[in-house]
């Protein structure tokens, strides 16, 4: 049902506004409704009309966002869920199993960790943190029973890279899935199952919906047996999206390419401009040259994304800088048309606290919008001191 024929032929500005979007074939209305219903008419026992039945199953709003999202990620099929953290679930049991062993970035997002760390572990699942960028270490991280490797690049919170296509090589070695969560990247700025990856997967959330207006999550792959599983999952445990919701994403994946463009332009300058900030002792940004995953960063993204996260003096100093901003607004999330600012020790990392995966108290995350950028230094400047 996902499968997207025009993903090929044409650009990515164009797959976003059209993919799966053609003109509703019985009034020619050229957005696609929002099929507010959960259940469809048969035309005798069994006799579905386009393939509906239910709408945990399948609605066709969804249908279009999963066209649209499997045309963006190069993939064969997308499926929706209802959030990021839905998605991942659903990802890690489709391909783990009592008794598996997976690899997780020893910086992951917070929400990845607990599922792993709190609930994956009660199913008999084991996990070891690895530092991504490090494919040594990863590469002896690997135990018989690994069967996963999930990898997040840019990390979240401090940005690190992670070679896509080195990480394919040791999970095919491994005979391990790769599983890619590009929240932070966008399909716009990285297409990891064209870098070899199994799995691509979003909280759409964030840069996809871009609008800070709806929660959701997708799962895209090229492999059908995946597919497949994940199709199972998302009917027979039903995290799915509701057809409002696959529509909001739906009209944020319109502006992907223009909004990303406008988030990387703004971040380099402030990225640049932080740098030379007496105050601040270190700028994350994949597109400053002198960040140490730059080479691989440009070897497999556009370009740097909208998120930097930067390091002062003290905690103390830290949370200063985010109550002081005015426009950047004190709030978790990302990926969204305003910007935001956040403290990942105490907000989005407070999970982390005491493990392996603890963030610095130091630290600051900005999620860089696409306002005037003028407007959005003299806000971090004057909140600086
Ligand atoms: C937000 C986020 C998630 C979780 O997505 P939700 O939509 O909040 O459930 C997963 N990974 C990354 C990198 C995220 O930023």
């Amino acid at each position: 049902m996902s499968q997207t024929s025009s993903g090929e032929r044409f650009g990515f500005a164009t797959n976003a506004i059209h993919a799966g979007q053609e003109p509703d074939p019985t009034t020619g209305s050229v957005i696609v409704p929002i099929h507010a219903t959960s259940t469809y008419a048969q035309d005798g026992v069994g006799g579905l009309r386009g393939g509906y039945e239910y709408s945990r199953t399948g609605n066709p709003t969804r249908t279009a966002l999963e066209e649209c999202l499997a045309a963006l990620e190069s993939g064969r099929f997308a499926r929706a869920f209802g959030s990021g953290m839905a998605a991942t679930d659903a990802v890690l049991r489709a391909v783990c199993r009592p008794g598996n062993h997976i690899l997780i970035p020893n910086d992951a997002y917070g929400g990845t960790f607990r599922l792993v760390d709190k609930i994956l572990t009660q199913w008999g699942i084991e996990y070891t943190p690895v530092p991504l960028s490090d494919l040594d270490a990863v590469r002896a991280a690997v135990r018989p029973t690994t069967r996963l490797l999930w990898c997040e690049t840019p990390t979240n919170p401090l940005l690190t890279v992670a070679d896509i296509a080195g990480l394919a090589g040791i999970a095919a070695d491994a005979d391990a899935r790769l599983v890619v969560d590009n929240t932070f990247a966008s399909p716009y700025l990285q297409t990891p199952l064209a870098l070899g990856a199994d799995v691509v997967v979003h909280s759409t959330t964030k840069y996809l919906g871009g609008h800070s207006d709806v929660v959701g999550g997708a799962a895209v792959t090229s492999d059908p047996e995946l597919d497949e599983k994940l199709a199972f999952l998302q009917n027979g445990a039903g995290a799915v999206p509701g057809p409002f919701d696959a529509w909001l994403t739906l009209r944020g994946l319109k502006t992907l390419a223009v909004r990303m463009d406008r988030h990387c332009d703004n971040a380099e300058r402030i990225a640049v401009a932080l740098g030379e900030h007496p105050r601040v002792r270190a700028v994350y940004y994949p597109g400053l040259p002198t960040h140490p995953g730059h080479e691989v960063a440009v070897k497999q993204m556009r370009r740097g994304g909208g998120m930097i996260s930067f390091l002062v003096d003290s905690e103390e100093a830290a949370l200063e800088v985010c109550s002081r901003t005015r426009l950047f607004t004190l709030a978790e999330s990302l990926g969204g048309v305003e910007s935001l600012i956040e403290h990942p020790g105490r907000m989005t990392h407070a999970s982390t606290a005491g493990s392996q995966l603890q963030v610095p108290a130091e630290l600051v995350r900005l999620s860089v919008g696409i306002e005037d950028v003028d407007d959005l230094l003299d806000d971090l400047l004057t909140a600086l001191g």
